[in-house]
């Protein structure tokens, strides 16, 4: 059985297959200033309002899944930041005593402006996508991205005081495979972590062939070690990054892995998507509608807290990502919430 050294007292949330979900990843919005290639197509249709979980709402599921065990939350999206008053959920979300990491995951494009107000809001740790350090490929991965104001941003997280900041960078043959290295640099020059990501086959994209444009951790890593030696570790952020150090930096380079090294077996995870929908894996499509919950019977904290509990008995073993087949998990990533 899979035990989380996180989870010191008998776990709420157990699935069929022994393991313990504490780590829950909440979308707070769909939408998006970016539309990056692996993630949108170039002309996505957001959910209408309505359909989309209110903070408040939102807020009663983190407190719902913290008393049922969870230690950690990810506050994600879309772009998280974009969500107006996202700041007061990350308030009402920090305060929970029981709570030990509140993190987010943000594109960089409005930490230039939010970073202080992030850090007092209680988020203990910020990973920022970046992909590529040259302005014009930046934009033509993001489609639209400034790739200064994110490094505008990215120093104004360091400045608020955010400690080993975390980057993730979505590798893609010929598109920045090159930059492997130039990545790395940057992330040690500024002590920073930094993952490699291997795409995932998540909705329609239309902007290029997925099985074409795969390269995998094991590339990346021969990439590095022609430049670095790389140490592996036995550390963990409790998500599913393999991390490797480089004598002599503080860094961490960390390979998430969907394809090449499956990372199912030590699941602790469940995600919430924009409108409410329980994802008990990333990649499958098992979920149960807790909006329907939430609206149904608002403020019935214990009926909720059962709902979620008997999720945990659908869970799936495992995804099952095929790069070769039409993708068979129609939704986006900005939809699933990374
Ligand atoms: N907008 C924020 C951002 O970009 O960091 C948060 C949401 S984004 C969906 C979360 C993470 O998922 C990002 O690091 C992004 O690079 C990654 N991502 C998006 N689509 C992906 C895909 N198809 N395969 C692998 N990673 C993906
Ligand atoms: Fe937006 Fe993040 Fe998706 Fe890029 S990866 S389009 S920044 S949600």
């Amino acid at each position: 059985m899979y035990s989380d050294p996180a989870v010191p007292t008998a776990p709420r949330l157990l699935d069929r297959f022994g393991r313990h979900v504490t780590y829950v990843r909440l979308s707070v919005t769909d939408r998006c200033d970016f539309r990056c290639v692996y993630c949108m197509s170039e002309d996505m249709i957001f959910l209408p309002r309505a359909q989309i979980l209110t903070l408040e709402e939102i807020a009663e599921l983190g407190r719902a899944f913290v008393e049922l065990g969870v230690r950690k939350i990810r506050i994600t999206g879309g772009e998280p930041l974009v969500r107006k008053n996202v700041l007061w959920l990350l308030q009402e979300l920090g305060g929970l005593p029981d709570l030990r990491e509140l993190v987010l995951t943000t594109n960089g494009s409005q930490l230039e402006k939010l970073a202080p107000a992030l850090k007092d809001a209680g988020v203990k740790r910020i990973n920022i996508s970046l992909d590529s350090l040259q302005a014009e490929r930046f934009r033509r991965i993001t489609r639209v991205g400034d790739l200064d104001k994110v490094l505008r941003g990215i120093r104004a997280a360091q400045t608020a005081g955010f400690g080993r900041l975390k980057l993730n960078a979505v590798i893609l043959k010929n598109r920045n495979h090159d930059e492997v290295v130039d990545l790395a640099r940057f992330a040690l020059a500024n002590g920073m972590d930094i993952s490699y990501i291997e795409e995932m086959p998540l909705g329609t994209i239309g902007d290029h062939d997925r099985a074409e444009a795969y390269y995998s951790s094991n590339q990346i890593r021969a990439d590095l070690e022609q430049h670095f030696t790389l140490l592996p570790t036995a550390e963990t952020t409790g998500g599913p990054s393999r991390y490797y150090r480089i004598p002599g930096y503080g860094s961490r380079i960390g390979f998430i892995s969907p394809h090449s090294h499956n990372f199912c077996g030590t699941c602790n995870r469940v995600r919430v998507t924009a409108e409410g929908r329980l994802l008990l894996c990333l990649g499958q499509e098992h979920s149960v509608d807790l909006r329907q919950v939430l609206r149904a019977h608002p403020g019935d904290r214990e009926r909720l807290r059962q709902a979620i509990i008997r999720a945990m008995e659908i869970k799936p073993q495992g995804h099952d990502f095929n790069l070769q087949a039409q993708p068979v998990i129609l939704r986006h990533m900005n939809l699933t919430g990374g």
